[in-house]
């Protein structure tokens, strides 16, 4: 098996090609090569060293993994599912907007948080991807689309680490992946239309502050531990307080100077004024007072089979909003889009084999819930 050259940052190209006994600068132009022109084949890359071009072939390699299908939706959005071996596939989606389009990338076959709302998370944890196969999805995605709309013009101008996994359990793979995505001989993209979703692993929301400080959104979902204990799994191991302080570490290091907390709106569960009003005293705790520097985007949850549970009414979800928005947070109601392919947040689910039994925990969790709804009646 040749090295697949989409694995490697342009610090990893370059002393790739030291190996080779090449100078490191001729790094440079393959890496535009790859990423900016969407080369795959080397014989093509004309300015490159003969010497060079002609070596590679026999240990190297430029290749995304096999598309198993490809779906576009009424609204433009398209959803492709790529094949990563041993029974697993992933999922990107791309989300055309009038001032632009954005990609949603995978980082896991599956994912080993659980949470409750998430279709990914009744899959179980299957495996990390590698570099290749995340950098790959904007790889793939961009030139294709390029050539299909014969375009010079960048077509994905934002990418979302919202697809299927946990980013920052992956990060080993993940951080060379958003070198790649903001360098500027690779696609350029500022820190601030790179995004990191995640649902609270602490330590790495520290590191990426310090290796490489994208744009951070945070998956609250709850403004207690109890109810949050439950949605999301990995609150017992970084409970709410340590994660909002971890946030308020990430801000200064932050590329616009505020965070994005996601809250999907779970019918009778974390949708009432009770958990608005908790959620306004968790971040006003912040700054002498001040509060957390954060906007809500509010995500009304797609449903999928055997979840158990419904997304909240739209009436709910307006008064949630103007209670947050009346405290003078930002908040926003996601737009919903590509459910007709399901390809809406939540939704995505590959064909990752349940290793892991997830389903059967699931399920048995499904009992508590009903015990954690009827306490949160009485919140404040
Ligand atoms: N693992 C990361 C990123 C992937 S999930 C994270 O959890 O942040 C991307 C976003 O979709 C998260 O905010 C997640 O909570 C949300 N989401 C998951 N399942 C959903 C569903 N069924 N409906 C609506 N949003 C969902
Ligand atoms: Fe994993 Fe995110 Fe889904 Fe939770 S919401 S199970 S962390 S992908």
């Amino acid at each position: 098996m040749t090295a697949n050259l989409l694995d490697f940052d342009l610090e990893g190209l370059a002393a790739f090609c030291e190996q080779l006994g090449e100078k490191r600068f001729r790094a440079t132009q393959l890496f535009r090569w790859i990423h900016q022109r969407g080369a795959s084949d080397f014989s093509g890359m004309s300015d490159l060293a003969k010497s060079l071009r002609d070596k590679l072939p026999d240990v190297a390699h430029i290749a995304a993994p096999a598309v198993l299908s490809r779906q576009n939706a009424a609204d433009g959005t398209i959803k492709w599912l790529f094949d990563v071996g041993n029974g697993d596939a992933v999922e990107a989606v791309f989300i055309p907007e009038s001032d632009r389009g954005t990609l949603c990338v995978s980082s896991q076959a599956g994912c080993a948080v659980g949470c409750r709302f998430c279709s990914t998370g009744h899959q179980g944890f299957s495996r990390n991807l590698s570099t290749a196969e995340i950098v790959a999805q904007l790889w793939f995605v961009e030139h294709t689309l390029k050539r299909e709309l014969q375009t010079t013009e960048r077509m994905v101008t934002n990418v979302v680490m919202m697809g299927m996994g946990e980013p920052l359990q992956n990060y080993h793979a993940l951080l060379p992946a958003l070198k790649v995505m903001l360098s500027d001989h690779g696609y350029g993209l500022s820190r601030r239309r790179v995004t990191v979703s995640t649902s609270g692993v602490v330590p790495m929301m520290d590191k990426l502050s310090k290796d490489c400080p994208v744009a951070l959104a945070v998956s609250l979902h709850a403004p207690t531990d109890l109810l949050r204990d439950d949605l999301v799994p990995l609150n017992k191991k970084y409970p709410l307080q340590e994660l909002l302080e971890a946030c308020a570490r990430y801000l200064p290091a932050a590329p616009r100077d505020f965070l994005t907390f996601e809250y999907c709106m779970l019918a009778g569960i974390n949708d009432q004024p009770e958990h608005a009003r908790a959620l306004i005293q968790l971040v006003r705790q912040f700054d002498g007072g001040r509060g957390l520097s954060c906007k809500f985007n509010l995500i009304p949850f797609n449903p999928f089979p055997d979840s158990g549970l419904t997304c909240s009414d739209k009436a709910t979800v307006q008064t949630f909003a103007a209670t947050l928005s009346a405290a003078g947070l930002v908040t926003t109601v996601r737009k919903t889009r590509g459910d007709d392919i399901d390809a809406a947040c939540g939704q995505l689910a590959g064909e990752v084999l349940d290793r892991t039994n997830a389903v059967a925990r699931m399920a048995k969790r499904r009992v508590g819930t009903e015990h954690v709804v009827s306490m949160h009646a009485r919140l404040p």
